[in-house]
């Protein structure tokens, strides 16, 4: 599969493992380099810089594939010395920057004369436009169905990856509502070429979690996420459990809440605590609506030659059903 997504990453294939706070570890991001996607380290999910340039070398060890860093830019409770993650990302000489949620404007320079390809994953199309003005070498766009923060506009992918693909001139990926064959050749038929996967990644035997999370993600179905944040203009979506609906409820009561009222419910760390101890109900569970498309917890180089076989397939069939030929045009 050559595309010019696999031209700027160095892959195989196609297929970004994107950033995941707590999940983003070197055991995932190296088996998902491995198998011929790009594994994506999460810098926030190292406490500080130093750890993150560590976590760069353990993932080195084992991969000597291409691996990105993801740096998100959204609110904290505490905000992270951003750069100085970003400083630990080039001097481990990582190939990918993959920056997510706003403007990655003031690091773009930075990155990119340090030799990084920038994937700036966002949320809608102006945003998309404003960041290929800005330099980044592609743009992963994230529709509705995402898992994590969609942003405010309530776009699903079935629209948003082609209003993309019709505007932005750099390569595009797909991402959010993606987690097999099907969505990767839908993706492609729709004008990305690449696609971004996160749920479907945390439900894999890599995954640095608890097995009950993992089963918690195959026996849910789609329509088990629920939406937090709304009121904060920071929507998120995670699965349906006891503290997001605990959050929900306290958001939609009369008169609402603020963020500090929620802050010891949806805590970062607490979050992390759960999918440790592998408690489903003690934390945010941070999932898609993919959840209604994974049924196993394959490894992940189980998983990839699945998609790719598959989605070739979808995309052969499809051609000669309709008498094209293959490679559809963008
Ligand atoms: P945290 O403990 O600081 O925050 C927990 C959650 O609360 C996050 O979703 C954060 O965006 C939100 N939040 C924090 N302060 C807020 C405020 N003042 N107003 C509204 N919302 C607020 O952070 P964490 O869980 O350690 O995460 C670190 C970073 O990673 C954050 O920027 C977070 O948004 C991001 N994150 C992204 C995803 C994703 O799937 N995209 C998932 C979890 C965290």
């Amino acid at each position: 599969m050559h595309t010019r997504v696999t031209a700027l990453l160095g892959t195989r294939y196609p297929i970004i493992q994107g950033g995941m706070q707590w999940v983003g570890r070197a055991e995932l991001a190296a088996a998902v380099s491995n198998a011929g996607g790009l594994g994506v380290l999460t810098a926030l999910t190292q406490p500080t810089p130093d750890a993150l340039a560590d976590e760069i070398a353990r993932c080195r060890r084992l991969t000597d594939q291409p691996f990105g860093v993801n740096l998100t830019l959204l609110p904290t409770a505490s905000p992270p010395p951003y750069e100085a993650y970003l400083d630990a990302a080039i001097a481990g000489g990582v190939r990918v920057l993959e920056t997510a949620g706003r403007s990655p404007r003031r690091f773009i320079d930075k990155a990119k004369a340090a030799g990084l390809v920038v994937v700036h994953k966002c949320t809608s199309v102006r945003h998309a436009l404003s960041a290929e003005r800005d330099g980044v070498d592609a743009v992963s766009i994230d529709g509705f169905e995402c898992a994590g923060h969609p942003g405010e506009d309530d776009v699903g992918g079935l629209v948003l990856i082609p209003a993309a693909a019709r505007q932005v001139k750099i390569p595009l990926v797909a991402s959010g509502g993606i987690a097999d064959g099907r969505g990767m050749a839908a993706a492609l038929a729709l004008g990305a070429e690449g696609i971004n996967m996160g749920t479907r990644f945390c439900a894999t035997v890599e995954a640095p979690i608890h097995p009950r999370i993992k089963q918690a993600l195959v026996d849910a179905g789609e329509p088990q996420t629920r939406l937090i944040f709304r009121s904060l203009r920071n929507t998120g979506r995670v699965l349906d459990n006891a503290v997001s609906r605990e959050v929900i409820a306290r958001e939609t009561r009369p008169g609402g809440c603020g963020y500090e009222e929620l802050r010891p419910l949806v805590a970062g760390a607490r979050g992390r605590a759960a999918l440790e101890a592998g408690e489903v109900d003690d934390g945010l569970v941070w999932a898609g609506q993919v959840v209604g498309l994974i049924d196993d917890i394959p490894d992940c180089a189980t998983l990839i030659q699945r998609i790719v076989t598959d989605c070739r397939q979808r995309l052969h069939a499809a051609a000669q059903a309709f008498g094209l030929p293959p490679g559809a045009p963008r």
